[in-house]
């Protein structure tokens, strides 16, 4: 049995409790509050006696915070002192943006498209792409929407204005190729309405104007080596850290996540806006329960009511599935410690650290604003991923059960909530901040550690997903119907 040391004397734990699940410091009386990271996290149903394990069935989830009572911007947070100096190796595009990778990018207006533009791809890479050695790798941006869809429908601005942003990301150098099928709801010519130039002839590549198969893939590869002399040109120079858009995520959360990754993570965070970067954090239901500790936190009350109206559509979205945010949490996440969506939400938010929440983009947004930024998106690894690659140049992923996810358009940099995890997954788990736990580095260390790490592999370092090329299918969020 355990000992435990808490302010008020010694418990000893009543049972075997797993690592990372949670012991009852003092008796508690059922009805009354249960308390973790100082907030209430659910109210138990049975006497719980001090040094019992508290497990989920023992408490009842309190309602999430009410969202019309929620105080706006009352506790803005002082600007941290500016740091200067740091900069990474990147790709400058004539948009103003700045790329972390050197890629050639082909966008697809829709589905039918994908496996011809796959075929391509492979082709493009053992027959051509070894020919330009400064371009890091082709990307087809390949995806599940674009026809059979109500197009006009207001949930369709999502998936659209998220591949239209997607397609001309930075890493690309903002300038895709096109391919479309040619009878699709998603014309390209609705893709790109703002952006002509990319609408030029020979740029987009219509598979029912060719005659056969042979014929679309040399179009295809012909677009493509025009493309990819261009690209090749293009060298890194030194630019300044706050060139960065780092969208942060968590997947497979465990009971340390909220406690090691995540506020090491949240110190990084505070160190890039600090540099003058830009750091989005997502996932509307693990920030719900936990919304009420962000809000003070707005710039202005605009932005705190921003933040409130993105909740307030996903309860909305959730409410018509017949759902609440109590069905995020996963068997794993469970097995990992934490009981409930509260719990995992007060986690969650760790990750964005202390500074001021300086505005808050909607599903699919192309964030423009500096510091901290809410960019909302769903929880799932994938959707997230894939809804912040509209903004982001370098993702950061923390993990406690461990997911060998990654990205083929950005650089994916995990970290791990514990060091038996980054041991047993050496070769996948870029950053141990399980170290925290054991007392081998502070918060602070692995927050610096991370952030320079973070400018090294903006600067071309490898992951570990770029290493084994691991690279998750893209998974635009779609809210609208499907006909
Ligand atoms: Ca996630």
């Amino acid at each position: 049995m355990a000992i435990i040391v808490n302010p008020e004397g010694f418990v000893t734990a009543r049972e075997h409790i797993p690592q990372a699940h949670k012991l009852a410091l003092s008796d508690i009386a059922a009805k009354e509050p249960v308390l973790r990271y100082g907030s209430v996290i659910g109210h138990a149903n049975r006497p719980i006696p001090a040094g019992s394990w508290v497990r989920e069935e023992m408490l009842d989830m309190p309602v999430p915070p009410p969202l019309d009572e929620l105080p706006l911007a009352t506790a803005v947070p002082a600007p941290q002192p500016p740091l200067e100096g740091y900069t990474f190796e990147g790709y400058r595009n004539p948009d103003g943006s700045t790329g972390t990778r050197n890629v050639f990018g082909i966008a697809t207006t829709v589905q039918c498209v994908a496996p011809t533009v796959e075929y391509a791809v492979r082709r493009i890479k053992t027959e051509i792409l070894p020919r330009f050695p400064n371009v890091d790798d082709v990307v087809a941006i390949t995806h599940s929407y674009g026809c059979g869809v109500a197009i006009d429908a207001p949930g369709a601005a999502v998936p659209i204005r998220t591949l239209q942003h997607i397609a001309t990301h930075a890493n690309f150098a903002g300038r895709p190729l096109v391919v479309s099928l040619g009878c699709e709801k998603l014309q390209p010519a609705r893709l790109f309405s703002s952006d002509l130039p990319i609408l030029e002839s020979g740029n987009v590549i219509r598979l029912q104007d060719e005659r056969g198969f042979g014929e679309m893939v040399s179009a295809i590869l012909e677009a493509a080596e025009k493309r990819l002399s261009q690209l090749d040109r293009r060298r890194r120079q030194t630019c300044p850290a706050s060139d960065l858009v780092v969208g942060l995520q968590c997947g497979g959360s465990d009971a340390f996540s909220g406690v090691t990754c995540n506020p090491a993570v949240g110190y990084a965070a505070d160190l890039l806006v600090r540099a003058g970067a830009t750091v989005m954090f997502s996932e509307v239901s693990e920030v719900r329960d936990a919304v009420h500790l962000l809000t003070p936190r707005a710039q202005t009350p605009g932005v705190a009511r921003d933040l409130i109206r993105e909740m307030r559509w996903y309860d909305e979205y959730l409410a018509a599935g017949r759902a609440d945010r109590s069905a995020n949490t996963t068997p794993g996440n469970k097995r990992g410690g934490l009981a409930n969506i509260v719990e995992k939400a007060l986690g969650s938010v760790a990750k964005a650290g202390s500074t001021a929440l300086r505005a808050v983009a909607s599903h699919g947004e192309k964030v423009t604003a500096n510091g901290l930024v809410f960019a909302a998106t769903p929880a799932s690894d994938f959707i997230c991923g894939t809804q912040q690659l509209a903004s982001m140049n370098l993702h950061v992923f923390t993990t406690g059960e461990g997911s060998p996810y990654g990205l083929a358009l950005v650089p994916v940099v995990k970290v791990s909530s514990r060091t038996a995890l980054a041991e047993k997954w050496h070769d996948l788990i870029d950053i141990d901040a399980g170290r925290i736990a054991t007392g081998q580095a502070t918060i602070e260390e692995v927050g610096w550690h991370l952030f320079h790490f973070i400018l090294e592999v903006a600067g071309g370092r490898k992951t570990w997903a770029e290493h084994w090329g691991l690279a998750n299918a893209l998974s635009p969020f779609n809210p609208g119907p499907v006909t």
